[in-house]
């Protein structure tokens, strides 16, 4: 045999020699994990303190969520943030929608991802808002600034999706970035005092009408307005049959006495409530943990029956067992507000009661002001927060 047959026989000993050292060291591996005591998921104990919180007498415990994605590879549990797992595991059930409010349960998200949408809903979904009033003429007790602040507020029913952000345009006030409503409301001397309110603002579909500039008399030409719409609103499509109008036709504005008079114009442009509150979408946006309660022991009797009375919510039912004997059992957990009524009253309650909150799983109410229905602020939100994920993944690569 030559000495390069020699060579290529003891490579190919070599490979087989490893190849037999990774089968085996590959089945050692198999027959630990398999080995009882070598755990596959987390101990009860750490997996309760990974995903609740423990809401106990005197402060809440075990409130932080664990990123680190090997904190528990010492027990061969995988911590990871993965994107298979969040699909998997994340999911949107509606409990109730109305024209202005919502209430959904978000399954399986961290809660900074939860409080992510809650402040973009808040601060960053744009809607229209009164920007500018001009005001022609006031002569009631309520002064000029208060009742620009008043108008600022008021709800606009208008899709703030058809409109542009009036930074976009210069000073260029267009009927793609300004609703115009004017108010002009006069209480007649010898009349009782009246109130004025929002259903007064009537919406101008080709702008304003007040004279941006003096008037020259018999000067016959048409003089120059606070905007210049090239069409008309209520002929694009989608205000025609849907006109632009306060959500809310009841707020009061001011009291007029005889002989006062209001006349105004406002201007609403594009906003968001990160700018100043009136842009905000929502009158509230917000989330709870979804409660827990869980019986730590049997209570029977007496303690049942004070058990359900300690609870203003009604959380604890009772139910009778054998021999005329009765238990108390958990009948409505959601309902739970954790007043902790029912582990206040010495040691031994907390011993019976666990009081707990699912960290991943969150009871999510949104009430619309009314500029789009809630949703769509939701979904609005959604998009947002893919935008500055976009965003920063482009700043990156
Ligand atoms: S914490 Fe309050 S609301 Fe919740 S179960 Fe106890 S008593 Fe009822």
């Amino acid at each position: 045999m030559s000495s390069s047959e020699d060579e290529s026989m003891s490579e190919v000993d070599e490979q087989e020699e490893q190849e037999k050292k990774t089968k085996s060291e590959g089945s050692v591996l198999d027959y630990i994990m398999s080995l009882e005591s070598v755990p596959s998921k987390l101990p009860p104990h750490l997996d309760l303190m990974r995903t609740r919180v423990f809401c106990n007498n005197d402060a809440p415990d075990h409130t932080e969520t664990i990123q680190y994605s090997g904190a528990y590879a010492a027990l061969g549990v995988d911590n990871s943030i993965r994107l298979d797992k969040f699909c998997r595991n994340f999911k949107v059930q509606v409990n109730r929608l109305t024209e202005d409010d919502i209430e959904f349960d978000m399954m399986g998200i961290d809660p900074a991802l939860a409080n992510a949408f809650r402040r973009i809903l808040i601060a960053e979904v744009p809607t229209m808002a009164i920007e500018r009033v001009y005001i022609a003429n006031n002569t009631s007790v309520i002064q000029d600034e208060v009742l620009s602040h008043r108008l600022g507020l008021i709800p606009i029913k208008a899709d703030p999706r058809l409109f542009e952000y009036p930074e976009n345009a210069g000073n260029d006030k267009n009927e793609k970035n300004t609703i115009v409503f004017k108010l002009h409301v006069q209480c007649e001397k010898g009349h009782p005092r009246i109130t004025v309110k929002s259903n007064e603002l009537k919406w101008l579909p080709d702008g304003s009408e007040l004279p941006a500039e003096d008037v020259k008399p018999n000067s016959g030409s048409k003089p120059r307005t606070f905007t210049s719409f090239s069409c008309s609103q209520d002929s694009l499509p989608e205000f025609s049959t849907n006109p632009i109008a306060p959500k809310n036709l009841d707020i009061i504005l001011a009291k007029l006495g005889p002989g006062q008079e209001i006349e105004l114009e406002t201007h609403a442009v594009k906003g968001i409530g990160k700018t100043h509150a009136k842009w905000s979408p929502v009158a509230t946006a917000w989330y709870r943990m979804l409660p827990e309660v869980v019986l730590l022991k049997e209570v029977k009797d007496e303690l049942a029956e004070e058990l359900k009375n300690k609870c203003p919510v009604g959380v604890f039912d009772i139910e009778d067992i054998e021999k005329g004997r009765r238990r108390a059992t958990v009948a409505n957990p959601r309902a739970c507000t954790l007043c902790r009524e029912c582990i206040r009253g010495g040691k031994e309650w907390e011993d019976r009661v666990s009081l707990r909150r699912v960290k991943d799983h969150f009871i999510f109410n949104v009430e619309s002001t009314g500029s789009l229905p809630p949703e769509v602020l939701f979904t609005e939100a959604v998009k947002i927060l893919e935008e500055k994920c976009e965003r920063v993944i482009t700043e990156l690569s």
